[in-house]
């Protein structure tokens, strides 16, 4: 084992002869002298070779990612010659000695951070990927993240505890990716989308403080910020309240930010209500480095009587918009369109643009707004060439597209600064919502979460207006974890059920086992969980998951190494009691 590693050789081993272990990053010939860029997790260190020692000859054979031991001196550069791009950068290795311990083929991609690599080949040969410093750097910044949440959670006396990755298949939630079980025929495992009702039991055990670091399969379809199988920093904490709990998490975070951007976080973070998320930018994880927050004018044009705002108003739906500063003149025609197709896929069915030139209106629905125009100015706070962009469709929807367009165009425009972390809490969530496929309630969070009832409130009263004990946390605009308060009463817990529509046979077949857990003396207590991917990603200024997880799928849940999934021998199929269709 290296004690140094050679990225990190500095004036400190000035003098030692060192044997230095490495892949060759680069070569270059100056005639009767080379110089080799050897490298190691740690960045690169510069060998010098003199033609006079008896091994320069290897050179000519030898190619990039080669590994080498070189021992030699290490000596301090000149002034003039050190290179401040690398952290050895003050030193180089006078080689005496070269031995080549394997040789490489040459790559099938560069590994240049430059080059253009498609994504399908990096994965195909991953670990050459990963001996990108980016790639490297990242899978440091997620073992530091990893070390940080550790490090604060054990310090609070919370016990790591692993459960199983066999668990039960359960309704609710996303679909399950289940494992046919040998011994039990026609019988299933289900791989856990979390360890939910696992930590709880591990409350009901009186374990108290809990956490763990753990893998979650999801068989959902995927996005850039989602892959089949995740990392979930999951925790749950017994006798603690709401403001507890989310009090941790942050001094946890700003924790994880200090070890790991050296930037401190002095100030709490917001919290805000769903329904203010919504109301002002469109989302439940909304972007707050950046303003074009949602107004509503549908209280504005009450009286208003051209035929359009009229019978949109008449059928229940809401005028609202977003001003754009200084962007009257910001967007193409086609631009505009591109963005009235986007909105119309949230069921808005039309994209109203309007700019403020000389303190009036002009542009679509001016004439129609005309009697309004000054108070709409008003509310937008408009000034002169700025740009307001309105749709029309029910709350929920008009909401939704305005939060998928504020977010378009501000990336159109680079109003977000990327160098930002805002994180932020929203809670006060409703307990449930409405499924229009199933025509039936479901639970926002799961349904094990708290909901909150007036006195003497029956649960079945109103269940769609019932709010929840469940709060997410939010990073730029990624929801990057979530938890509640959680029932631990069984009658409670029961009549949860009975809102999601199940029947006590349904639900005592499926979670018998946990309800009656409840019967022996569980303890109130609630936790959370945070998505470990996403942090990592936000925190390494990546856009996708895939670039701070060693080995993803792909965008299609394939494994382009493993070549995963594949058939298997048909023996083992038969030996699972399955049988396959053509
Ligand atoms: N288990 C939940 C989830 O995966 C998080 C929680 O409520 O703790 O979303």
């Amino acid at each position: 084992m290296k004690e140094i590693f050679i990225g990190n050789y500095g004036l400190a081993q000035v003098g030692q002869t060192l044997t230095a272990t490495g892949w060759v990053a680069n070569i270059r010939h100056h005639g009767k002298l080379a110089f080799i860029e050897l490298r190691d997790r740690e960045g690169l260190l510069q060998v010098f070779v003199s033609g006079e020692i008896a091994d320069f000859t290897k050179l000519e054979e030898l190619k990039k990612e080669d590994v080498l031991a070189v021992t030699g001196q290490v000596v301090q550069r000149e002034e003039r010659f050190v290179n401040k791009a690398i952290k050895s950068g003050q030193v180089e290795l006078r080689a005496e000695k070269i031995e080549v311990i394997a040789s490489s083929k040459p790559l099938p991609f560069e590994l240049d951070q430059h080059a253009h690599t498609g994504e399908d080949l990096r994965q195909r040969y991953r670990y050459l990927d990963l001996r990108r410093e980016q790639m490297t750097n990242n899978l440091k910044l997620r073992h530091q993240v990893t070390s940080a949440i550790r490090d604060y959670l054990n310090q609070l006396d919370f016990l790591e505890v692993e459960t199983p990755y066999l668990t039960k298949s359960t309704p609710e939630g996303a679909r399950d990716f289940l494992v046919p079980s040998r011994v039990f025929k026609n019988q299933f495992y289900a791989l856990p989308q979390s360890p939910q009702m696992l930590k709880q039991l591990l409350m009901g055990a009186g374990l108290e403080r809990y956490y763990q670091i753990v893998r979650c399969f999801r068989d959902e379809d995927l996005r850039g910020d989602r892959q089949p199988e995740f990392t979930q920093v999951d925790l749950e904490l017994s006798f603690a309240s709401e403001e507890e709990i989310r009090a941790l998490v942050e001094a946890m975070l700003k924790a994880v930010v200090q070890k790991t951007r050296g930037l401190e976080l002095p100030q709490a973070f917001p919290t805000i209500s769903y329904e203010e998320a919504m109301s002002r930018f469109g989302s439940d994880k909304p972007d707050t480095r950046f303003g074009l927050e949602l107004k509503s004018l549908t209280d504005l044009c009450r009286d208003n009587d051209s035929l359009l705002i009229k019978k949109a108003l008449d059928s229940q739906e809401e005028l609202m918009g977003i001003c754009v500063p200084d962007a009257a003149a910001a967007f193409s025609k086609k631009q505009l369109s591109h963005f009235y197709q986007e909105v119309k896929e949230f069921g808005c069915s039309r994209l109203v643009s309007l700019q403020l030139e000389n303190g009036q209106l002009s542009g679509d629905l001016a004439s129609a707004l005309e009697a309004e125009s000054e108070a709409v100015i008003e509310r937008f706070e408009a000034r002169d060439g700025d740009l307001i962009l309105l749709v029309m469709a029910k709350k929920r929807r008009a909401q939704e597209a305005l939060g998928h367009l504020r977010i378009e165009v501000a990336k159109a425009l680079e109003l977000i600064d990327p160098s930002l972390l805002h994180f932020l809490w929203v809670v006060d969530w409703p307990l449930l919502e409405w499924n229009e496929d199933q025509n039936r309630y479901q639970a926002m969070h799961h349904p094990f979460t708290q909901g909150i009832f007036e006195d003497g409130q029956e649960p079945g009263e109103n269940p769609g207006q019932l709010g929840s004990r469940a709060y997410d946390i939010v990073l730029n605009g990624y929801e990057i974890g979530g938890g509640s308060l959680r029932i631990h009463d069984r009658k409670a817990q029961e009549a949860m059920f009975e809102l999601l529509g199940m029947s006590r046979e349904d639900y005592e077949r499926d979670f018998g086992f946990f309800l009656e857990a409840l019967d022996y003396g569980f303890p109130p207590h609630g936790g959370l969980a945070l998505g470990l991917d996403r942090l990592v990603m936000i925190l390494a200024g990546e856009e996708n998951i895939r670039q701070v997880i060693a080995f993803p799928k792909n965008g299609t849940g394939f494994d382009p190494m493993l070549e995963s999934p594949s058939l298997v021998d048909p023996r083992q199929v038969k030996e699972l009691h399955l049988e396959l269709k053509n």
